[in-house]
């Protein structure tokens, strides 16, 4: 349950307190890293709520607290990687059960759901979720058990109207089912918009620093609290201590971080959209984005990724070996600015012809922009762009 009531503090306050209050048994006012597997017991059955690691470990559980108060919502937890806390909500699934899915979304939640749950009896069907009649009329009455999206989208940075979603998902008895990771609690906030569940890949901006992998995923409700603790615990996909350590240092600065992003990414999506070497800059913060009323209304924040279409593979190539200070590399959301080929790097799971119908091209290259100087930034793609044109 939040230990700190977000109508009573700010966001950045909680990021700082919530789940990590200073430890009672020496006032370390950081939350110690318990880097064991068990736990000594007095006797038989008496312990101190502490039997074994895969289980419980407390600093675990201090960062399970953070991230459902920042969310806003039940209960978190955590797991070894995005796709683990991906593969875990999944499990809430029977054989037989159908989810409607978004077409736009990361290539290795695609390639889970397309080559190993599909095996397991789940049936899917891939939709626009920024077109409700087809998201409507995908439902299977009875059998849709949830609906399953990213906003913004992983690389074209569509937005899912949340809200609407919750609405259609909840008139079918199904749940719906939100990776933030884009955007982080800093910039939305899925439960309060009347998401069931919200997960994030914690590798990218809750970690923050490119060096650890870890998932995390809050639940609205006691009861999908109840479902979850009982998979996390049987499939096991928990996250060691230090990597929640790791994520505890990280989350304290997660608003500043989220700030210099947004800001240094606005400027480069800004510069981008009127530079004649570039064909389309995708960034929810710019106005000509098609759906930037609908970021205004349902996000706190527009975050730190844009994606840009040079046009073809020999210039995406040509850019991202003459840019000096984005490094070419998978991943995102760290404090480092990457740049990342979609089609070769993140995106190859996904079907050519799927893959084309969403904009995602051999041309297309997706910035992480980090959190160095906003002018060192804009030079460097400015002299890469000029390496291009
Ligand atoms: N969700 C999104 C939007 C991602 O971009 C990624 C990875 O890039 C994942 C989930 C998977 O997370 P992880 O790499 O931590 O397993």
């Amino acid at each position: 349950m939040p230990t700190y009531d977000p109508t009573q503090f700010g966001f950045s306050t909680r990021a700082i307190h919530a789940g990590q209050e200073p430890d009672p048994l020496t006032g370390a006012v950081t939350v110690p890293l318990y880097q064991t597997s068990t736990y000594a017991q007095e006797g038989i059955g008496q312990h101190k709520g502490f039997e074994y690691a895969r289980t419980q470990n407390p600093t675990r559980f201090a960062w399970e607290a953070s991230m459902a108060n920042l969310e806003q919502g039940y209960a978190g937890f955590a797991f070894g990687s995005g796709m683990a806390a991906i593969d875990a909500v999944m499990r809430l699934l029977s054989s037989g059960d159908h989810v409607i899915c978004a077409e736009d979304m990361y290539g290795g939640t695609f390639r889970l759901f397309d080559k190993v749950l599909k095996r397991y009896g789940i049936e899917f069907s891939v939709v626009d979720m920024t077109n409700h009649d087809a998201v409507k009329s995908a439902i299977q009455s009875g059998k849709t058990k949830m609906i399953y999206t990213e906003s913004p989208t992983n690389p074209m940075m569509k937005l899912t109207d949340i809200a609407e979603l919750a609405i259609i998902a909840h008139e079918a008895n199904a749940l719906l089912i939100v990776d933030n990771t884009f955007a982080s609690p800093y910039a939305q906030k899925p439960i309060t918009l009347g998401a069931d569940i919200v997960l994030h890949s914690a590798t990218k901006y809750l970690g923050g620093h490119s060096d650890l992998v870890s998932g995390i995923v809050v639940v609205k409700t006691e009861s999908i609290a109840e479902q979850l603790r009982f998979i996390q615990n049987a499939a096991g996909a928990v996250p060691g201590p230090m990597e929640c350590w790791l994520c505890l240092r990280s989350i304290k600065t997660l608003s500043v971080r989220m700030k210099q992003h947004e800001e240094n990414a606005k400027a480069i999506a800004e510069y981008c959209a009127k530079h004649p070497a570039i064909q389309a800059t995708h960034y929810p913060g710019l106005e000509q984005h098609p759906q930037h009323d609908l970021a205004k209304k349902q996000m706190t924040g527009f975050g730190g990724m844009i994606s840009i279409e040079l046009g073809s593979i020999v210039k995406a190539k040509k850019f991202t070996t003459s840019v000096k200070l984005f490094t070419l590399a998978e991943s995102l959301g760290g404090v480092e600015s990457l740049v990342c080929h979609p089609v070769s790097m993140t995106h190859g799971s996904i079907p050519q012809e799927q893959r084309e119908r969403l904009g995602i091209t051999e041309g297309l290259v997706r910035l992480s922009v980090g959190i160095e100087d906003k002018e060192d930034l804009l030079a460097d793609i400015a002299q890469a762009l000029d390496a291009i044109s």
